[in-house]
């Protein structure tokens, strides 16, 4: 496993796709991506981690998992556990993404008590934020980001373990990437919120944007102060578009 805070993130989250068969393409993708010194990760369903673990051996391609239960283990129908997630030899897991917020309606005692669980199980967190349409319209979406990152600063958080994403549901799918001065201002006020907190007063974890970025948009939004990588979704699919936004930095 390989991470560097100070590199560029490129993270792909595969939601509920893919099949055995994706493990020809993620060897393409290994072999593309061999002399890459960015971090490389791809989030694939439950079922696929063990395999791309062991097909990532020895490469620059690092595996997580998509969520994870705050439990160890238990009668939780359905559930993974982080320690479970680490078991299955991924060193990454994602938090708080807008589809699970949304699909479990679970608060910020939640998110915190997975990300400890995670940090736990030695795992990297990617803890995703980000405003609907409503709020956003309502101008109230840099008190609601600041709000979820403070329900997101564990006491085991630190820069080597934690990534921040910046998520806005809006342009999650929906092929309407914010702009680059709406990027540019949320991850400016997502640096000083961090900032001010003791955890990360000595350094900030690296922040990333997700929503509809594609080989065409990756390079104008990764040349965006305090952008230091992208959350990928649908273009993370295909092996060559992913490999394309990884080498658009
Ligand atoms: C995501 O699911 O985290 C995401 C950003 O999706 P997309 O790239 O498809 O908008």
């Amino acid at each position: 496993m390989k991470y560097n805070p100070d590199s560029t993130t490129f993270a792909g989250n595969w939601k509920m796709n893919g099949r055995q068969d994706d493990t020809l393409d993620i060897e393409k993708l290994i072999k593309l991506i061999s002399e890459d010194d960015a971090n490389i990760i791809l989030f694939p369903p439950y079922t696929l981690i063990s395999s791309f673990v062991n097909i990532s051996k020895n490469s620059n391609l690092n595996i997580g998992g998509q969520d994870c239960h705050h439990e160890d283990s238990g009668a939780f129908t359905g559930s993974i556990s982080a320690s479970m997630i680490r078991d299955s030899g991924a060193n990454f897991v994602i938090i708080g993404h807008s589809e699970v917020r949304a699909m479990h309606g679970k608060g910020p005692d939640n998110i915190i008590n997975k990300i400890q669980s995670a940090h736990e199980n030695n795992l990297i967190t990617i803890i995703c934020v980000g405003e609907d349409i409503k709020v956003r319209s309502e101008g109230e979406h840099y008190n609601f980001i600041s709000k979820q990152l403070k329900d997101s600063v564990s006491t085991t958080s630190n820069r080597n373990n934690t990534i921040i994403a910046y998520e806005p549901i809006w342009a999650i799918g929906t092929g309407n990437t914010a702009t680059i001065e709406d990027i540019y201002e949320m991850h400016a006020h997502i640096n000083n919120t961090l900032q001010d907190t003791d955890i990360f007063k000595k350094g900030n974890p690296s922040l990333l944007y997700g929503g509809s970025v594609n080989p065409e948009n990756a390079g104008e939004i990764l040349s965006i102060d305090n952008v230091s990588g992208v959350l990928v979704g649908g273009s993370s699919l295909d092996y060559s578009k992913f490999n394309e936004i990884i080498k658009s930095k």
